[in-house]
């Protein structure tokens, strides 16, 4: 028996939308604020969905491709018509990859009528390339993440060329957000994930050759191109980036105090406690929030729903140019708001969603 978890938190923009999470750590509580980020995310990116979000506790490591594959199938009936294509589009999230959303999206539609069934496709987002997928899916939330960077590093004196990061997490958003900061000139210094840390100074560690070592190892342990570190040392690695990208509330206070970065970017969802954020923007460190900058992943989600429902396949370019403007005009709005109301960045993100869910709230009144 596995205990499986879907929160719906609001549908006033839209359809819910929201990762499905494998983690033998969740709990009700947990799920429930994510789907209120997803909320967040969904209104600061101006996309027409609402948040919600889910998981099963299981650690998908410890069972069998076919085992995985018979849970899921489980799941989504068990979800029955909570899901769908108007009503609410499960994601990918930790622990859960393409071909989870292909079982996801075959039971869905395997449930549904049968003059349903095309539609049926866009019930789930982040799917394989050849069954409803979109160009760019798969690097979309560290692509994303790179475009906020565009658009902030330059007012902070700061530019990719040889600029320095370390990450927690190597996994879709970390090895994604790694190698495209790495082709743009950026160094990385040093990985923490589940299995151990690394760190290389000098030319740094090859971002393409770590992401081929994880996919075929499951971690960054045991890489031989770089020296295997202590995770206490790893925070103490001086960088100009400090890039999360594995669990939630991994930065506290302690962790903070021995940080040396100029930067925290919040590439996994509410990856610092708020301790240790208000001890960082003491210290001067600007903290770019989750909801902004891992946005990538959902807009691209919605770009692929929108080529669902259309029977149309864009081509990466243009998924690409999509995201960027996304991203770009919501880090504007971001900083406009944080301009406007005298606060820092997160502050900032919340009031820039809000004022959007509040202005449609106010728009559409009551019904009847
Ligand atoms: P993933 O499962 O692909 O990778 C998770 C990474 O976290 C792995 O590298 C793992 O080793 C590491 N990790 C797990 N436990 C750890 C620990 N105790 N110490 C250090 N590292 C640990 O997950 P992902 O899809 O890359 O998601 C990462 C974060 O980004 C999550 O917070 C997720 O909610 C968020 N996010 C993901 C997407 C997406 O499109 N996948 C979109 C938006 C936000």
């Amino acid at each position: 028996m596995y205990k499986g978890y879907r929160v719906q938190h609001n549908n006033i923009l839209g359809p819910y939308k929201g990762g499905i999470r494998f983690h033998p750590d969740i709990s009700l509580d947990h799920i429930k604020a994510l789907a209120v980020l997803m909320t967040m995310k969904c209104s600061l990116m101006r996309l027409p969905l609402g948040g919600a979000k889910g998981g099963v506790q299981v650690d998908p490591r410890s069972i069998s491709q076919n085992e995985l594959m018979r849970l899921t199938r489980r799941f989504t009936s068990a979800l029955g018509s909570n899901i769908g294509p108007e009503r609410d589009i499960p994601a990918p999230d930790v622990g859960t990859n393409a071909q989870i959303m292909a079982w996801m999206v075959d039971t869905y539609i395997n449930l549904t009528d049968v003059p349903n069934r095309t539609l049926g496709m866009s019930a789930v987002t982040g799917k394989p390339l050849e069954f409803g997928g979109s160009h760019g899916r798969n690097k979309a939330t560290g692509q994303g993440l790179v475009y906020v960077l565009d658009e902030v590093l330059p007012e902070m004196g700061m530019s990719f060329d040889g600029a320095t990061f370390s990450m927690i997490g190597y996994g879709n958003v970390g090895s994604w957000a790694g190698r495209l900061l790495c082709h743009r000139g950026a160094k990385l210094l040093a990985v923490l994930d589940h299995t151990g840390a690394i760190h290389r100074d000098g030319a740094g560690i090859d971002a393409e050759a770590l992401a081929r070592h994880v996919e075929a190892h499951g971690g960054v342990a045991e890489y031989t191109e770089a020296e295997s570190i202590e995770p206490k040392q790893f925070y103490r690695v001086p960088v100009d980036l400090f890039i999360p990208a594995a669990l939630e509330q991994m930065v506290d206070l302690d962790k903070a105090k021995v940080l040396q970065c100029r930067v925290l970017v919040e590439a996994a969802n509410a990856p610092t406690t708020p301790e240790a954020e208000r001890y960082l923007l003491e210290q001067g460190i600007c903290v770019l929030p989750a909801i902004l900058c891992n946005a990538g992943g959902v807009t691209v989600s919605y770009l692929e729903w929108k080529q669902n429902r259309n029977a149309e396949t864009w081509e990466e370019q243009r998924v690409d140019a999509e995201l960027r403007r996304h991203m770009f005009a919501a880090a504007q709005r971001v900083k406009l708001a944080a301009h406007r109301y005298d606060c820092d960045l997160r502050t900032a993100s919340y009031c820039a969603a809000l004022e959007n869910i509040g202005r449609v709230y106010h728009t559409r009144g009551i019904f009847p």
